[in-house]
């Protein structure tokens, strides 16, 4: 109840607010999205759900796959993932291509495009089916067998990857991807498609706040270490060039999607989802931030 009508206050302060946010629109499909769309979900690490607004609507998350993407990847490879990619913020957008070239072909962190399509050629590197696998690990992870690619996000994105090919033909001169270009590319065009509501987005994220248990293996998802540093990562990397601005104003680890989702956690006590689909000059959900700077101030927690 409380949390109910704290989204319910802080909702209806920020829509006063004027937003100049546009929906994104390098990727057609996504341009389809209603932009006055405004959706939460938070579920605590003891299971209480609250929600408001258009949470039960799926949207593209986007981005926000990258990191699952790399929990499956650093569970493989370990410690020795990082010789392929940094844990640097970039400071750059996240498409940059010039960065790329300085760095001789090592993205700085995992949640930048070029670092998630190393990520996606790790994960070919060692699994022969990785689109299914990586869908059967979010259906463990989020107990909801339900999530799906969107084929149609999956399709206008390959239509649109000018920049994202790029990237792969870059870093491939440099041998940072071992793998065929085009399976590289099909494996993150459909990674990127991936769409859930607020409800499902909170609910996936819940291992990076509190040890959840594969059904599977009987161990945790990730192990303590492992999350720490993934929480690390999102916190450094986890909003393009607007990291610092996000950690200043909101004070928790996440990550955006240009779809308009922001997930964020406060480790040992909740997940949150925000969905508004316009975006800032950086590509952030512009009501997506100021509702999370607001409720984390309201409710006077952060990890900081
Ligand atoms: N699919 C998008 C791209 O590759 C991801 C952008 C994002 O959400 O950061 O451009």
């Amino acid at each position: 109840m409380y949390y109910t009508k704290v989204f319910e206050k802080i909702y209806n302060e920020i829509s006063q607010i004027p937003n100049n946010g546009i929906v994104c629109d390098y990727i057609p499909e996504l341009g389809n999205v209603n932009p006055n769309k405004f959706g939460v979900h938070l579920i605590t690490v003891d299971r209480q759900e609250h929600s408001f607004g258009d949470s039960e609507e799926r949207f593209s998350i986007q981005s926000i796959a990258k990191v699952l993407s790399l929990t499956l990847a650093y569970n493989l490879e370990n410690e020795n993932l990082w010789r392929r990619v940094g844990v640097e913020p970039s400071g750059t957008p996240f498409n940059s291509l010039v960065q790329l070239e300085s760095d001789n072909g090592i993205p700085r962190n995992p949640l930048i495009n070029a670092g998630a399509i190393v990520i996606c050629d790790v994960l070919l590197s060692h699994i022969k089916n990785p689109k299914e696998e990586l869908l059967h690990f979010i259906h463990k992870v989020a107990d909801n067998p339900t999530i799906v690619y969107s084929p149609k996000i999956a399709e206008s994105e390959k239509l649109a990857g000018f920049r994202n090919r790029a990237l792969v033909n870059l870093m491939k001169s440099y041998g940072n991807i071992h793998n065929d270009i085009d399976k590289v590319m099909d494996f993150y065009f459909h990674l990127c498609s991936i769409e859930m509501n607020c409800r499902e987005l909170a609910r996936t994220f819940l291992y990076l706040a509190t040890d959840l248990i594969d059904p599977e293996t009987n161990q945790k998802f990730v192990t303590t270490s492992k999350a720490k540093r993934l929480n690390a990562i999102m916190q450094l990397c986890g909003f393009y060039d607007e990291a610092g601005e996000f950690s200043f104003r909101v004070g928790l680890p996440g990550k955006s999607g240009v779809g308009g989702g922001i997930v964020a956690l406060h480790p040992g006590k909740y997940s949150i989802a925000v969905w508004s689909p316009r975006l800032n000059k950086k590509g952030n959900s512009f009501l997506g931030i100021e509702f999370l700077e607001r409720f984390t101030t309201e409710i006077e927690t952060s990890i900081f």
